[in-house]
């Protein structure tokens, strides 16, 4: 048997099945009007982001980074609790908008951004994390033109990494942000043009789980933010740190001690030197702050057996988890947590694999891990979806089309 992911704090049995904020999953998945299904937390999300707070120092804002679940019950959800919002795409401009929140909390970062997309964030008064200096130019010319002083943050490319990142987004060749050598006098040029001048975006990675690691980086990165404003010779108004803040997912992974790393944190602030003085400082986190948060609900339809194994076919898959079937961005395949939802907490009797209804090997949820006895009709939960799930799948494969998602 294969050993499946940690599951996640907060999830209870309720009459045998899985509840998530008490409501049972059968009632769940009748409100939703059937499966696959995401499910959401609110209750969940909004304890994570009142530990973090109570772990961090009171000086440190909390970004939400849209990619990881852009649900708009979601957003409208973090709009009350976090205080800025990091997008990547003018359809991610849209979708915030829809939410209604409010533009002057939003900052835009990620390569290839159009001129279109420019001219809508520069209109609704985001700030733009500017990814090269030909993309400063063609802000400056659409600000021109439409009349506005534009925003402007830029995104440095730092000569370090996230070490333990899952995905490392800084350090040497990077199609992300402006290399720190270049970055004074790109600086220079912005508070020249009379841009309101934004600061630094420093993001060396993403999904670390060890504390030590993101205060090495948080420390790093504040050396670099001091340097680059005293040599742009202004002090820097705002700053954003990064985030990599990660959460367990497979069998062996340990939760992040955020208590250590705003501990530290708080020491790097008390000894900031003067060009950092009155910065004001903000993390951006997207799985820490809804991964947990979401389980993703599919239903067994068939049971079959072929050369001694088990295998419970559902009506989900790869096309809304592809994380969980291990073709997003890991090397060697492990289980996410996984669970018989409607016998939740019942003992192991078998060992089956859970795979999805997509005609390739590729759609396997569970491999040969230990579940009771499931029947088709079942409810299979695979947790740690909240982040990268829907939004993350390629929902059109096979003509599956998406899942149905729902915030409780
Ligand atoms: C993806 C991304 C994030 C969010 O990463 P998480 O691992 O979900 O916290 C934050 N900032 C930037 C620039 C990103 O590209």
């Amino acid at each position: 048997m294969k050993p499946l992911g940690p599951i996640p704090q907060g999830y209870e049995a309720v009459e045998g099945a899985l509840a998530v904020d008490g409501i049972s999953v059968t009632d769940l998945i009748e409100r939703a009007g059937g499966t696959p299904l995401f499910v959401y937390s609110s209750g969940l999300i909004r304890s994570r982001v009142a530990e973090l707070r109570a772990a961090m120092p009171d000086r440190l804002a909390i970004h939400y980074a849209v990619k990881a679940n852009p649900y708009n019950p979601v957003l409208g959800l973090f709009s009350q609790l976090v205080d800025g919002f990091d997008i990547a795409s003018g359809g991610e401009l849209a979708m915030v908008r829809e939410a209604g929140i409010d533009c002057a909390r939003v900052s835009f970062a990620g390569p290839g951004k159009r001129d279109e997309e420019l001219e809508a964030a520069i209109l609704a008064g985001v700030t733009l994390n500017l990814e090269s200096e030909a993309e400063a130019d063609r802000a400056f010319s659409i600000a021109e033109a439409v009349g506005i002083a534009p925003r402007l943050a830029i995104r440095v490319n730092p000569d370090f990494d996230l070490k333990g990142s899952g995905m490392k987004m800084g350090g040497g060749a990077k199609p992300f942000g402006i290399d720190a050598e270049r970055v004074p006098a790109l600086a220079r040029r912005v508070i020249g043009s009379g841009a309101e001048w934004r600061g630094f975006h420093i993001f060396a990675g993403s999904q670390a789980l060890d504390a030590e690691a993101i205060a090495e980086t948080q420390a790093q990165t504040l050396l670099l933010a001091g340097q680059l404003a005293q040599e742009t010779g202004v002090p820097l108004p705002h700053c954003n740190l990064g985030g990599g803040f990660g959460i367990p997912y497979f069998p062996g992974d340990q939760p992040l001690d955020i208590a250590l790393i705003g501990s530290l944190l708080a020491e790097r602030f008390a000894e900031l030197p003067p060009a950092l003085a009155d910065t004001d400082f903000c993390i951006e986190l997207g799985r820490y702050l809804i991964g947990e948060a979401g389980v993703y609900l599919t239903r067994i339809v068939d049971r079959k057996e072929s050369h001694g194994e088990i295998f419970l076919i559902t009506d989900g898959g790869l096309h809304h988890q592809l994380a969980a079937s291990g073709n997003f961005g890991t090397v060697v395949r492990r289980n996410y947590p996984a669970a018989i939802a409607t016998r939740f907490g019942t003992e192991v009797e078998e060992e089956a694999s859970i795979v999805g209804c997509l005609c390739t090997p590729l759609d396997r949820l569970a491999d040969k891990a230990g579940f009771p006895r499931a029947e088709v009709g079942d409810v299979v939960a695979i947790f740690c979806a909240g982040a990268y799930g829907a939004s993350a799948s390629p929902s059109a494969f096979l003509g599956q089309g998406p899942a149905k998602e729902m915030l409780v």
